[in-house]
């Protein structure tokens, strides 16, 4: 139901969705971040691609995700690629400690999505960069195995390489029948098992992205949900966690929700207390990311606070310390919805209407 469901939401965005080469495709910056070693900065690169063969199957790929209206859809030249892997590197200096961050808008490690030729450039250039410290890209589960695994990190040479698995969140339900994710928790356990074996060998880590709200999930089960994914994925042995609150993207059955008043993005209050919870209990490091925030596709408080609220996160993300308290009126308004969100699910409560 809800792949026949995606798959329609999907069919309609692409078709609307104007050609672009795969070079207006790529993009790339730099900002403060978190290292392993400490605080640095992070090069974020979006390469381009044909899309995520999940979102390109029959499945209609997971319910949040628009990134294959951002691809190329027909098969990207390794030779391409690389030239523009090369003009992004050449146009940074790289005199401070420097994560690289490799975004395909998919698996980097599926060849049918990354052409082998280019990955190989890729990792070995940045593994002979002297001052990149991390080379981190993403992956789903059924594409990490010893051998692909084992080829990065070979070229890497003493480079931290780690691979970020979209694991969303550990309950399989919500995973399967909200998000529409196709893998089940035995298979990113397998996944990250075969990251941690190799750690005898290489210097290689994995990374859980837990995303904050999916559709049909109340706020209250949207924190809950939120931290004990990131005990679980602790437990399987990642070695980092990124939550990422959703953001409502244009051509995904989370946007026809929202545009119908069914969905409702994350309060910041929320993200606070997912933060803080989370911070008890949990030691690897975890970044909470701001995109979108205060913006109605985003998640948001009130005008009066969600800039200071986005600051004192970020303050905490590099810090890996709480977010101090601090008071707004709007605050009263999330903790009713707290309370009655298992009746309102996710829907989009307009208070205005109401005063
Ligand atoms: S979230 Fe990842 S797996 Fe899901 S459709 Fe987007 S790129 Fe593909
Ligand atoms: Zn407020």
């Amino acid at each position: 139901m809800i792949s026949k469901l995606a798959s329609r939401t999907r069919k309609k965005a692409l078709k609307k969705i104007k050609p672009k080469s795969p070079d207006e495709l790529s993009a790339s910056w730099i900002q403060e971040d978190l290292l392993y070693s400490g605080k640095g900065r992070a090069l974020f690169m979006i390469l381009p691609t044909i899309g995520c063969s999940w979102a390109l199957s029959e499945a209609g790929g997971c319910t949040m995700c628009s990134y294959i209206s951002d691809s190329f859809l027909e098969p990207v030249e390794a030779s391409e690629i690389i030239e523009i892997f090369d003009n992004i590197i050449s146009s940074y200096e790289f005199e401070e400690k420097t994560a690289v961050k490799i975004f395909t808008s998919g698996s980097f490690l599926n060849p049918e999505e990354f052409p082998l030729e280019a990955m190989e450039h890729i990792i070995s250039r940045l593994g002979a960069m002297e001052n990149v410290e991390e080379i981190i890209f993403e992956s789903r589960p059924e594409y990490i195995n010893q051998e692909a695994v084992r080829r990065c990190c070979e070229l890497a040479g003493d480079k931290i390489v780690e691979i970020s698995i979209g694991l969303e969140t550990c309950n399989e339900k919500t995973r399967m029948i909200k998000i529409n994710k196709g893998f089940s928790n035995s298979d990113f356990e397998m996944a990250v098992n075969t990251i941690s074996d190799l750690k005898r060998d290489f210097n290689v880590r994995s990374k859980a992205y837990i995303l904050v709200k999916p559709i049909l999930v109340s706020e209250k089960r949207a924190v809950e949900e939120a931290v004990s994914t990131a005990i679980y994925a602790e437990k399987v042995g990642v070695d980092r966690l990124s939550f990422c609150p959703s953001t409502v993207h244009r051509g995904t059955l989370m946007e026809d929700l929202w545009r119908n008043g069914s969905y409702r993005p994350p309060w910041i209050w929320s993200l606070i207390e997912i933060i803080n919870r989370t911070r008890e209990k949990v030691s690897v490091p975890a970044i909470m990311d701001t995109s979108g925030f205060g913006t109605s596709r985003g998640p948001y408080n009130c005008k009066k606070c969600n800039r200071d609220l986005k600051k004192f996160i970020i303050r905490a993300n590099l810090d890996q310390t709480l977010v101090p308290p601090y008071e707004c009126e709007c605050r009263s308004r999330w903790l009713a919805e707290l309370k009655f969100s298992e009746t309102t699910a996710s829907t989009d409560i307009k208070y205005s209407e109401y005063s």
